[in-house]
């Protein structure tokens, strides 16, 4: 009797971004190519064991228009494809990349295949690029099986310049290094030097009863707000009393401040008690939120506000839309965002 193995399947989801794009000859700007055309500049594919699919958003696009609509296609892409493939590499644009990775998070609930989100600063085609060495890593952490044969990383990250981070706690941060992500609350998951090396005790344990729980139905109809010293009165009042209005991103000073100033507070107790989910977090890059530290975040706390703990903005932005897109009460919802859903905060 023959015993076969099957090979390792990925399936790689290309979206768009700078990795798959050319310069216009005549004008000079980046203009996306198909993912034929990508796969091209990357021979090195081919020296994977591995069975590769590819699957394209048609056009392709740049991440700055990647929408709720784009998600939640990625989520069915996932879904429906998810028995068929030990990990799914998605390509993506830099520029929102940690909105995506934050929201299909919360998304694919029960999720326990990798899911690694990746692109470029410098087209595949630059001579430069570092969209090989991104995308390649990626494909083998996608790929990457614990002797059980459990995959390794079964969860949604970013893989960017050397790193994997948790893709609820990654951010972009620069604009023009290659190093253009960081995971500032949380370490990373795994580093790429000479070898491929995982920090196990970092990455989601692995539960063989899970099952993958798709959700498509995200609430957009919430802001974010980060104060700043002279802001005008009406011009908040009015956006606070804003009847679409269902929730704020409020980003505060150091670990959850906000000016004392009267309008303010009942500005902000007004909007909570007529629904209004205003989650705090810091404007800092580190750290955490402490509404109870000083008289400034206290009076926060009394005008309804809820803690956002140490979490991106990218991960609060999309937990909230997510919990209003279920249709829960703002009493559940205070609930879920005091917990950690999928790793998003350190509670
Ligand atoms: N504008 C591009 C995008 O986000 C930038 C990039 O991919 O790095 O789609």
């Amino acid at each position: 009797m023959s015993h076969t193995t099957p090979k390792t399947s990925i399936l790689l989801i290309y979206t768009g971004g700078t990795i798959g794009m050319m310069k216009n000859p005549v004008t000079g700007a980046l203009e996306n190519f198909n993912f034929d055309q990508l796969l091209e500049y990357v021979p090195e594919i081919k020296g994977f064991n591995l069975d590769l699919y590819s699957i394209a958003f048609e056009p392709p696009i740049d991440s700055s228009d990647i929408s709720p609509e784009s998600w939640s296609q990625l989520v069915s892409i996932i879904y429906s494809n998810y028995e068929q493939y030990d990990g799914f590499v998605i390509l993506h644009g830099t520029d929102t990349m940690a909105f995506t990775a934050s929201a299909l998070s919360f998304m694919l609930e029960g999720l326990m295949k990798p899911v690694i989100l990746t692109g470029s600063q410098l087209p595949i085609g630059a001579l430069r690029t570092d969209g090989k060495e991104n995308l390649l890593t990626a494909i083998e952490i996608a790929a990457a099986k614990n002797e059980d044969g459990t995959p390794i990383v079964p969860e949604v990250c970013i893989f960017f310049h050397e790193k994997l981070m948790r893709g609820n706690r990654a951010t972009k941060v620069s604009a023009d290094n290659f190093d253009a992500f960081e995971s500032n609350n949380y370490p990373l998951l795994a580093h790429s030097g000479i070898e491929l090396q995982f920090y196990k005790n970092n990455i989601m344990p692995y539960r063989s009863d899970a099952v993958l729980t798709p959700h498509y139905e995200m609430d957009a109809h919430i802001i974010i707000f980060s104060l700043f010293p002279g802001m005008q009165p009406d011009i908040v009042k009015k956006i606070m009393r804003d009847k679409k209005l269902r929730g704020v991103i409020f980003r505060t000073f150091g670990s959850g401040n906000a000016p004392q100033e009267k309008w303010l507070v009942d500005a902000l107790t007004r909007a909570t008690r007529s629904g209004k989910t205003i989650v705090n977090i810091t404007q800092c890059s580190t750290g955490s939120v402490k509404m109870n530290l000083y008289e400034t975040g206290l009076q926060l706390l009394e005008s309804g506000i809820i803690s956002g703990h140490d979490s991106t903005v990218e991960a609060a932005l999309t937990k909230l839309m997510f919990l209003l897109g279920k249709g829960l009460t703002p009493e559940d919802i205070n609930r879920y965002m005091n917990l950690s859903i999928a790793g998003e905060i350190t509670v």
